[in-house]
């Protein structure tokens, strides 16, 4: 199933899929234990932070934070989910990396984004918004999946991944990188490098993981529910400057569930906010990463003409007319 197909969810199936499959709320133990503790864990890591961290400690953290999320969002995000441009090995392995160190294996987090796109805020969308902020932000990882979720979850493909390598390879090993590389590495560089305590490296390091956390689940909460939509007002994501500031660019959410293979996610921005963009961009240029997909400039002015709510910016929109970018066909996936 390509995450290009699109399908009408008409009231009347959303309404049938309601009855068939009441909403119910099956909190999971382990999780609500598990995601208990690592928020407990970061609130201590900010009082840390402001008592007793070291300024190395505070520096390194931060780059943690912003490679973890480029792992996400160039990674699982654009390259993986939406094959919105292509990377060689080397980048690959970068990206994988990065992704390890936000605690994801990679084929869970694309087939819930590929569910996400296929079937938005419908019961089978894993953090459907129509279910309220708090469940698509957090909530619905305190509870078990609504079995829409878990049966058109599992018809989405994933064959373009398990043939890959680098994917494979994590999907595999996923349960000791994602360990190694978002707990084990991060908390032991301070304390090896400049003689950092275990329990300041130790929170801290949770502290980041949790701001990652909750700063991606933004573009699930926030972006599918305030904001303005200049392309297409018939669905419920949104355009959110805050939550592309948190997400290194991912804000711009209305844009991208109607052009989801645009690898800028955003025709606004530059690089000001956009720092994703500026990192495909810059591996683009060492020539790792190629083939990017933009959707065309008269194909994007059509559809928010169409179905937009009028608050396209034209003043900002990058030119992008003379670059040598693959231009692609508008194709909604909303
Ligand atoms: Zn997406
Ligand atoms: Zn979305």
């Amino acid at each position: 199933m390509d995450t290009t197909e699109t399908i009408t969810l008409t009231t009347e199936t959303k309404k049938d899929w309601t009855e068939v499959h009441p909403r119910k709320y099956i909190i999971v133990p382990q999780n609500f234990i598990k995601i208990g503790y690592i928020h407990l864990s970061a609130f201590y890591g900010i009082y840390l932070c402001l008592t007793s961290a070291k300024w190395q400690t505070l520096i390194f953290t931060y780059i943690c934070y912003v490679v973890t999320m480029i792992g996400v969002t160039a990674g699982a995000h654009r390259l993986w989910s939406h094959k919105a441009y292509k990377a060689k090995y080397p980048l690959q392995i970068i990206l994988i990396t990065f992704l390890s160190m936000a605690n994801q294996r990679l084929t869970h987090w694309v087939r819930d984004h590929r569910t996400h796109h296929k079937y938005s805020d419908t019961d089978a969308d894993p953090h459907n918004a129509s279910r309220g902020f708090f469940f698509s932000h957090i909530g619905w990882m305190f509870v078990k999946k609504h079995p829409l979720v878990k049966e058109k979850g599992s018809q989405i493909s994933l064959a373009d991944l398990y043939q890959n390598p680098v994917v494979s390879f994590q999907h595999k090993y996923a349960p000791y990188m994602t360990k190694f590389f978002c707990f084990v590495l991060p908390t032991t560089v301070p304390i090896y490098f400049w003689g950092e305590t275990l329990n300041n490296s130790w929170n801290i390091n949770m502290m980041r993981y949790v701001l990652n956390m909750h700063f991606f689940f933004l573009v699930n909460s926030i972006a599918h529910i305030w904001g303005n939509k200049p392309y297409n007002q018939f669905i419920k994501s949104v355009e959110n400057k805050f939550v592309t500031m948190a997400t290194l660019g991912e804000g711009f959410h209305n844009f991208h569930h109607t052009f989801p293979h645009d690898y800028k996610s955003s025709e606004l921005g530059h690089y000001t906010l956009n720092y994703t963009t500026a990192f495909i961009d810059f591996f683009a240029w060492v020539g790792w990463a190629y083939d990017l997909r933009t959707a065309s400039p008269e194909g994007i002015a059509r559809k928010a003409d169409r179905d937009g709510d009028g608050t396209r910016k034209i003043s900002n929109v990058d030119d992008y007319s003379n670059s040598n970018q693959t231009l692609i066909q508008h194709s909604e996936c909303s």
